[in-house]
């Protein structure tokens, strides 16, 4: 049988718009809170923390949002990304169950990250932004705020959680090399960076506090703003372009997914690729699963629960209605940073409660296993992130072949793990471990925000 092994898509193919799925939603998310007034959010509370024109496309209810012409030509760079059978995942598989994969890895920073960076910082631009503050957990986002920033003549400044920092300098001399500034988070340049330092001594930091010390940044000048690169609704739609084109893909390979994976961070490569699809679910009565692979270590998801909550550790972000371990909740040191983060944003944590997002947890051992196996049967070593996605694929196609059932999975390699090979070679020296979340530290975060929920 012969397998067509790349699904490329010509360039005049690329949609054109991203996609809203909220519209199409059975139940709406719950709107996002200011923790001052406890109202629903509105555009101006927004704005001192980000751009106008993002404030605004953060509460749109449109279902489709024309893409800009500045975005789309940068998009063009690497975009579309090729659809790719696992033919090689299969066969070393054994298993009637057909895999593709949406290859993100092939962007110039190497994740699906730079495809809401672009329009972030082209959003910024218009509006008269000069200073950009972030925040990154494996230097993912960070790397493509800077080129994304580089490109509109914006000044970059990054906050990098301090264990990825130390984990991963090359990924620091790629945000250096784009010409951005980085500080290890919690860092000594503002208050609540030091505040951190000084009651965690000897604190790995995490994206909450990394968040908190970026926004800091942000409110104190007008001409400062603030980009985040998972959670919020701006950043889900952006990243529908994964999707959107892997359903092109399909339609040329003659396919259609029974099953949709991705790994759980925010939510953002998740959304991306599997909201173009759910919205089959929600509008056609297709019966497509969805599985978000989370770590075991940060299993919000499955042990979270749903709430109202805070994105950062100090509070500076509006209460989002999400599945959260609490703000304070500091995951395990685990080399998968892009997923360690406390809340899943508000629109997937909805559909997750309405029953259309599956959690699965993943070990980091069991991840490390899948990661290598794709190195060798596809030729890309996948981001620590992505392993969790290959591991649930490997996990669904093996109880295809128990079941003798022909499935078609589709997954999202949200990255290339070439600046991560630091992890794998401890993984190879048998140096890291598998971590298990003792309930008792669950109970005390999440016991911590009952006193911010509504009345
Ligand atoms: C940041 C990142 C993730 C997790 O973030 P999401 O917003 O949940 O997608 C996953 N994979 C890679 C490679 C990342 O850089």
């Amino acid at each position: 049988m012969k397998i067509t092994k790349k699904i490329v898509l010509e360039e005049h193919d690329m949609p054109r718009q991203w996609y809203n799925i909220i519209p199409d939603m059975v139940n709406k998310p719950l709107p996002s809170l200011n923790p001052k007034t406890m109202k629903p959010l509105t555009v101006e509370d927004l704005e001192p923390i980000f751009s106008p024109s993002i404030a605004r496309q953060e509460l749109s209810q449109e279902r489709w949002i024309e893409i800009p012409e500045d975005v789309f030509n940068l998009y063009r760079i690497y975009r579309p990304t090729p659809l790719v059978r696992a033919s090689g995942l299969e066969k070393a598989l054994d298993t009637p169950a057909k895999i593709y994969f949406k290859n993100e890895s092939v962007s110039p920073v190497g994740s699906h990250k730079l495809n809401s960076a672009i329009p972030q910082a082209y959003y910024n631009k218009i509006d008269g932004t000069k200073h950009i503050t972030t925040e990154t957990g494996a230097g993912q986002w960070g790397s493509a705020m800077s080129v994304a920033c580089k490109h509109f003549g914006l000044d970059l400044r990054v906050f990098m959680v301090k264990v990825s920092y130390e984990q991963k300098p090359f990924r620091k001399a790629v945000m250096n090399t784009y010409g951005a500034k980085v500080f290890a988070s919690p860092s000594d340049t503002t208050e609540i960076g030091r505040k951190m330092r000084e009651q965690f001594p000897g604190t790995s930091g995490s994206l909450g506090m990394a968040i908190s010390e970026a926004v800091e940044e942000a409110v104190k000048d007008p001409y400062t703003k603030y980009t985040l690169g998972s959670v919020l609704n701006h950043v889900m739609f952006h990243q529908t372009i994964v999707g959107l084109e892997a359903e092109k893909q399909l339609e040329i390979a003659g396919d259609y997914p029974d099953i949709v994976i991705a790994c759980l961070g925010g939510g953002s490569n998740f959304g991306g690729i599997a909201m173009p699809f759910m919205r089959h679910n929600l509008v056609d009565g297709y019966k497509t699963r969805f599985i978000a692979a989370e770590p075991a270590s940060c299993p919000k998801l499955t042990r979270g629960v749903f709430r109202y909550d805070y994105g950062d550790t100090e509070g500076y972000t509006p209460l989002i209605p999400m599945y959260t371990l609490g703000h304070d909740f500091e995951p395990a040191s685990i080399h998968a940073g892009g997923l360690r983060y406390h809340g899943a944003g508000s629109i997937i944590s909805q559909l997750a409660k309405d029953g259309y997002v599956e959690g699965q947890d993943v070990q980091q051992l069991e991840t490390f296993e899948a990661g290598i196996l794709f190195s060798r049967v596809e030729g890309i070593i996948p981001a620590p992130e992505s392993t969790h996605a290959i591991a649930v694929a490997i996990r669904e196609a093996l109880k295809a072949k128990e079941e003798g059932k022909e499935k078609t999975i589709l997954f999202n390699l949200s990255g290339h793990g070439l600046i991560d090979m630091m992890s794998y070679d401890k993984y190879m020296h048998g140096q890291l471990e598998n971590y298990e979340v003792p309930q008792s530290l669950i109970d005390e975060n999440v016991n911590k925000i009952e006193a911010i929920q509504p009345k």
